[in-house]
């Protein structure tokens, strides 16, 4: 802030003509007057506005006020409701309020509905945490009272939730959220899955998906994060005991694995078709494996003393992996008979690389991607032999029983299936110093495998045509003995043949993932990259696992025929399970209602009646359709104009949306996607509780107020990751401070403004005034643009600038004298305070959308009897007021009033004078332009110095550009009124012309 404050504690009694002696003028001088305090007490105001604000109903008042207007829909992305608001929850909630308040303030409907996440594992999970500390077993639980509790749990943390983030002054329907465990929404959740049932895209199938054997559960990607840990590596030796190359019969394949569990399932084993192999022979031991990789496995075998050092290596034989087709080796287990027993094809693998182990894969379909798909591609199907507790099943040959597979100790050296494997002779080496990223629940941080079991599925690649409706979609008892058959589109098997026998051919409709590529193209995202991140996704995704086994969730609501193994596809049957669902929620859905809900039609005994329950994240793909379209929340409708959440959801909402929308509506539910990056600390290094490095929201509102929160996260640059800590809270803190005395400034010089005293002819108007109006317009401009382009951290950026920039240390600093000394009715002082009146107009809407509270407060100070600032609209700004030649000057002069300001600085750190009225400038410029520019107004004023001499330089051939030819103390005397340095005035403390003037009139 350039501004001096001027005291306004003394006065005199003389009479102020009176030149007798020396006069004190200062209350002759008109001093900017306001209540507005220079400090903003946030933490103890904001409260107040905001009961006044929900007192009010400004929320349904800001309808009212737009009713009939365009409208903007952003659709609220529902967080879990577990747990405080952090940091972003915080940051995420201000963008939100953001988008709501500019597009509001630009005069649109914006209207803000807020939810909930309220089913699955999160509050599952953390209802059965407060179950283990009172020693209680979740299963022993009736299930209805469990969800209760859940129920509960989410309605807890719903309501602490909405008081966190109203707190943050983001402005909603918060009366009425949409929670996705309302009987409505669970009923709509229940309705759109029988949509997807109807149109033929569900199938039950096996596949190999994520595994918590913690948590019991499939895992979505999302739910999933990486950590390095060790694990144990071992080398295990399959016999060769059929090959095409004489050589090879009875050596030994060596394979590699971090997984030892794996090998009790193991089916086959991969090579790289252009790999080269090598058999060697030492101690009457052959062994196959990549070339490439002999000697780190040497020294592993030497490691663990399978070999002796210096061992003399003779090759036996080379080729290339494709010359190991049609070799056949046994597990080394094979006595166990059965299962073990079976061939262990050579297989070919293009996933095979040299990166490290052997070369040689192992392939337990049940517990690896490749793996599945390559042995289901030679008619190897997958065993279920690993529970869903992680534990091989009782009737498994070796290890029955045994468990779990995550266990470390389960897959040491010393551990159960290592030391049957030495005593095998299988184990070549073995060592629990493997260091690796592994995938863990992001919850229970437990690990998690790879396991095939029967889940339900939405086909990617499967045409979506609602002629499909009545025809049965696949299933049947997850058999282990039957054969699977029928290779699915996207890579599960699909447990029966369903309908996409159907091709792909002329007149077929889309499928899943050509309508969701097709969606992404016609989206917008902000930032563009979004478009690529959830392309790549959808692109590779596999097939939607919907099903989970646990509690918590609405039911896959699905009657399977026990003799074809078809689901039931009847709508009259949808109908009564979707009203049951709506009158009594998700516990509608329990076996003993099954005939009442088949009806007369069919018989309950015929059907199994499925109780997984949906994933999470289709509950969430279905908000837009319980939110948007039910027309419960009159002030919403279909489709969005935006979706906003951090760039995680690429994965998880945007795309879990999309695919339910084009799956049933066959477009995105929204317009445009907007992402953010994520919090980090001071140091750019993430936030953690154990760290201790995290910044809590509520306690900066505490301590600082939620405008500055608000000021912080508008003016980061959201789209990447970004920080914050205590020292950019105080750099925020400052800029508000600046913001602040702005308006403080605004509010005093506007005392007593009137319309009368307005210069409606902004022509009339001085240049700087008019100039100054430029700005605004240009700014204006560019503020718009910001809002249309979400780019909030310019929005905040360009009103900071102007404030601190044109107005503060520029406009209103040159101003002052003016505004103190010049007579009320000049027109000059008048056209001063219309500008400002303009300018304050402006700004307090400007602001209104980033500092709610602050705005609040400078609009109640001006106008205490006003209706909320947050009714206005957009300022109304004249394009007329753009001036391109008057702002050419005035950047120009402005360019050379900093170059006189320097020396004027100068001597005032030198104390050669008291401040810059005092100060004399000459210089010479080049540019004759400038130097006309600079001789046709006062510059002396506009570098509030007493004087400024600019002149042109005589001899053309000077390289410089200025030049400072004097700087140093005027001679004049200084008025006792405005303190300026004038000829005219006859001895310091009398009074210049333009003073005596106006203390005469
Ligand atoms: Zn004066």
């Amino acid at each position: 802030m350039a501004l001096k404050e001027l005291s306004t504690t003394q006065s005199s009694p003389k009479h102020p003509r009176d030149m007798t002696e020396k006069q004190d003028y200062k209350d002759t001088v008109f001093l900017p007057k306001t209540e507005f305090p220079m400090k903003a007490g946030l933490p103890q105001k904001e409260p107040g506005i905001l009961a006044k604000w929900e007192a009010d109903g400004l929320y349904h008042k800001l309808r009212e006020a737009r009713a009939g207007r365009e409208k903007f829909i952003l659709h609220d992305g529902p967080p879990y409701a577990n747990g405080d608001m952090h940091i972003g929850h915080a940051l995420n909630h201000i963008l939100k309020d953001m988008v709501c308040r500019t597009q509001t303030l630009l005069g649109k409907d914006a209207p803000y509905v807020p939810g909930w996440d309220c089913h699955g594992l999160p509050i599952e999970w953390k209802v059965e945490e407060q179950y283990r500390k009172k020693k209680l077993n979740k299963d022993e639980v009736p299930v209805k009272e469990f969800r209760a509790e859940c129920r509960a749990y989410a309605q807890h943390w719903v309501n602490v939730q909405r008081e966190q983030v109203k707190r943050l002054g983001v402005l909603g329907n918060w009366d009425k959220p949409y929670l996705t465990m309302d009987f409505d929404s669970e009923a709509t959740i229940v309705s759109e899955l029988l949509k997807f049932a109807e149109s033929g895209q569900l199938y039950r199938g096996a596949k190999p998906v994520m595994w918590s054997p913690v948590e019991k559960t499939a895992l979505a990607e999302a739910e999933v994060e990486y950590e390095d840990i060790t694990s144990t590596q071992i080398d295990v030796a399959f016999e060769i005991v059929e090959s095409p190359i004489a050589e090879l019969v009875g050596a030994h394949a060596v394979i590699w694995t971090t997984t030892p569990w794996t090998i009790p399932v193991n089916q086959a084993i991969a090579y790289g078709p252009d790999v080269e192999y090598t058999l060697v022979e030492a101690h009457g031991r052959k062994l196959l494996l990549a070339e490439a990789l002999f000697d780190d496995a040497v020294e592993r075998y030497i490691r663990s003393d399978a070999i002796p050092v210096g061992s003399g290596w003779q090759v036996r034989w080379e080729g290339k992996g494709s010359d190991l087709a049609g070799t056949i080796a046994r597990h080394p287990m094979h006595h166990l008979g059965g299962f073990f027993a079976k061939p262990r094809p050579f297989l070919p693998g293009d996933f095979v690389t040299t990166d490290s182990g052997t070369g040689l894969v192992h392939m337990a379909p049940d517990h690896g991607e490749d793996d599945f798909d390559l042995c289901k591609a030679h008619g190897i199907e997958p065993q279920f032999a690993v529970e869903g507790d992680g534990k091989y099943r009782a009737d498994w040959g070796w290890l029955g029983g045994q468990g779990s597979v995550i266990n470390p100790k389960f897959n040491a050296p010393d551990g159960p299936i290592c030391s049957d494997l030495r005593e095998a002779g299988g184990l070549l080496a073995a060592s629990a110093d493997y260091q690796h990223s592994y995938p863990h629940s992001w919850r229970s941080k437990a690990k998690v495998i790879y396991r095939c079991t029967p889940q339900w599925f939405v086909p990617m690649d499967r045409p979506v045509t609602p002629a499909q409706a009545g025809a049965a979609g696949s299933l049947a008892q997850p058999s282990l003995n039957k054969p699977i058959a029928a290779p699915a589109s996207a890579g599960a098997t699909i447990l029966e043949d369903g309908p996409d026998a159907v091709g792909h051919a002329q007149g077929i409709p889309a499928t899943l993932r050509e309508l969701a590529m097709a969606a992404i193209a016609d989206t917008r995202f902000v930032p563009e990259k979004g478009r690529n991140r959830i392309g790549s996704m959808v692109e590779g995704r596999p097939d939607w696992v919907l099903s989970r086994q646990r509690a918590w969730g609405v039911p896959i609501t699905l009657f399977v025929d026990r003799k074809t193994g078809q689901y039931l596809n009847d709508p009259t049957v949808n109908a009564r399970i979707v009203e049951a669902i709506k009158a009594e929620g998700v516990d509608a859905w329990e076996a003993a209602r099954a005939q009442e809900y088949l009806g007369s039609a069919y018989k309950a005994e015929d059907y199994e009646q499925v109780f997984d329950i949906l994933d999470v994240w289709f509950d969430s793909g279905c908000t837009h359709v319980f939110t948007l379209e039910s027309g419960k929340w009159p002030e919403l409708r279909w489709p969005a104009d935006l979706y906003l959440e951090g760039s995680d959801q690429h994965r998880g909402w945007f795309q879990s949306s999309l695919l339910q929308s084009c799956g049933t509506r066959g477009r995105a539910p929204y317009n445009a996607v907007l992402t953010h990056g994520f919090t980090m600390d001071q140091k750019g290094l993430k936030m953690s509780k154990s760290v201790g490095n995290t910044v809590d929201p509520l306690k900066v509102m505490e301590t600082n107020g939620a405008d500055i929160i608000r000021l912080w996260a508008l003016s980061v640059d959201f789209t990447e990751d970004h920080r914050i800590g205590d020292e950019i809270l105080k750099g925020v803190a400052d800029q508000y401070r600046k913001l602040r005395n702005t308006f403080r400034y605004l509010l005093g010089a506007l005392d007593g403004f009137s319309e009368e005293e307005r210069v409606s002819d902004v022509a009339q108007m001085p240049e700087l005034e008019r100039y100054v109006l430029h700005l605004l317009a240009d700014m204006d401009a560019k503020l718009k643009v910001a809002v249309e382009d979400f780019d909030f951290n310019s929005y905040v950026r360009l009103l900071s600038d102007f404030a601190n920039n044109d107005l503060s240390a520029f406009f209103f600093d040159i101003r002052k004298d003016c505004l103190y000394c010049d007579a009320p009715e000049s027109l000059k002082r008048r056209s001063y305070r219309t500008v400002l009146d303009i300018l304050f107009h402006a700004m307090v809407r400007y602001a209104a959308p980033v500092l709610v509270f602050t705005a609040e407060e400078v609009w109640a100070s001006r106008y205490p009897d006003a209706e909320s600032v947050h009714l206005l609209e957009w300022p109304e700004v004249d394009a007329g007021w753009v001036d391109i030649s008057l702002s050419d000057k005035w950047s120009h002069l402005r360019d050379l009033r900093s170059t006189v300001l320097e020396p004027i600085e100068a001597m005032r750190r030198e104390k050669l004078v008291g401040s810059s009225l005092e100060a004399v400038v000459k210089l010479r410029v080049k540019d004759p332009n400038l130097e006309e520019r600079a001789n046709s107004l006062d510059f002396a004023e506009v570098c509030i110095a007493a004087e400024v001499e600019v002149t042109g330089f005589a001899n053309d051939a000077v390289d410089e550009v200025r030049q400072i030819t004097f700087s140093g103390k005027t001679t004049h005397h200084k008025c006792g009124r405005c303190w300026r340095h004038l000829p005219e005035v006859s001895e310091d403390g009398a009074l210049c012309g333009r003073c005596d003037t106006v203390l005469s009139n």
